[in-house]
């Protein structure tokens, strides 16, 4: 059976495979200058959020970055000249060597950023990556799906409000999404069901309402981002039969005048054992750089303007309204 034999049995009928919609559109996915290298530290992590693409959860121990990976990792930052290095996960918290890999991106004067679902960053365990973070006015990049208790808790677990409220309010307190302090605090909101984001600005003006006015509690910027059918979101959407109108919605939103602002342009994702892919959901779905596996040690930069991105049916989430990557 080919590819396309298998994207058309896994697609409805109704929707064409992504290649072919870019092909009729007369467009090709080529890369930019590579400016930003995201790099995942490892797929363990504390919750097992029903949306997320990765499958990480508290069961992928071993898939975890090693500090000899790391440093290889930054010299590949270093070799590359990248501009910022993405920090993320899993919950990149419990990798034992983040410190580490955060002291030594900075050595090499990197801007980094630091994702968290907000749930464990502030707690004692981590008072020494906090104090990291703020040394090196490192961005914090929060994961905040929804206000609405009944549905965060749906799809992250109970009791996770509280704990995000309680960290954003900490980190508040020590200066990040205040104006004028240099500590970029931006929270990342995705729908907690299988529907589209509504408009970034509006949700942002909610937020920064509702945050403010109930808690007390202000943030730099807030993204939207559609969920992407992968791993476990894709595992839900079929058990739950969301599946065909899901693909249907996306394929049937797709903007052409997305494709400018799309981060595989400008970014590469390393995997937490140093493998390299167009973006962190092609990683999800084991879809190589360049259709092989290139190690971060072996690369002597990023990929050249005019290299092809590998593209897959996945790519109708960013690429749907106003794009949301
Ligand atoms: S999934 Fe999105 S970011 Fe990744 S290659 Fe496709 S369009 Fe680009």
């Amino acid at each position: 059976m080919t590819d396309l034999d298998d994207a058309l049995k896994e697609l409805p009928r109704s929707v064409d495979p992504f290649a072919l919609t870019l092909h009729r559109h007369n467009l090709e996915l080529k890369r930019a200058r590579t400016t930003i290298l995201q790099v995942n530290v490892a797929l363990l992590c504390n919750l097992t959020c029903k949306h997320c693409h990765l499958e990480a959860g508290p069961q992928r121990s071993e898939e975890v970055m090693n500090l000899g990976t790391m440093e290889k990792v930054a010299a590949f930052a270093e070799r590359g000249s990248f501009e910022v290095v993405d920090v993320t996960g899993g919950a990149p918290e419990l990798n034992s060597n983040i410190v580490a890999f955060i002291e030594l991106l900075a050595a090499g004067q990197k801007t980094v950023m630091f994702r968290s679902n907000l749930t464990i960053l502030t707690d004692e365990k981590r008072r020494e990556l906090l104090e990291s973070c703020c040394r090196h006015r490192v961005a914090i990049v929060g994961s905040l799906p929804s206000l609405n208790v009944n549905q965060l808790e749906a799809q992250r677990g109970s009791g996770v409000l509280e704990k995000i409220l309680t960290a954003l309010k900490r980190l508040n307190s020590i200066g990040y999404g205040q104006p004028g302090t240099g500590l970029q605090l931006d929270l990342v909101c995705n729908p907690t069901g299988a529907f589209l984001p509504s408009s970034q600005h509006g949700t942002e003006r909610k937020f920064r309402f509702d945050l403010q006015k109930k808690w007390g509690i202000v943030f730099s910027n807030l993204y939207t981002f559609a969920n992407v059918p992968l791993g476990r979101f894709r595992q839900w959407l079929s058990a739950s039969g969301n599946i065909d109108k899901y693909m249907e919605k996306l394929a049937s939103s797709f903007n052409p005048c997305t494709l400018e602002g799309l981060m595989c342009q400008k970014l590469v994702s390393v995997s937490w054992d140093g493998y390299l892919y167009d973006c962190d959901f092609n990683l999800a779905a084991g879809i190589p750089l360049g259709g092989a596996r290139n190690h971060v040690s072996a690369m002597e930069g990023p990929p050249m303007p005019g290299t092809p991105i590998a593209v897959s049916d996945h790519c109708y989430a960013c690429t749907a309204g106003a794009g949301f990557t």
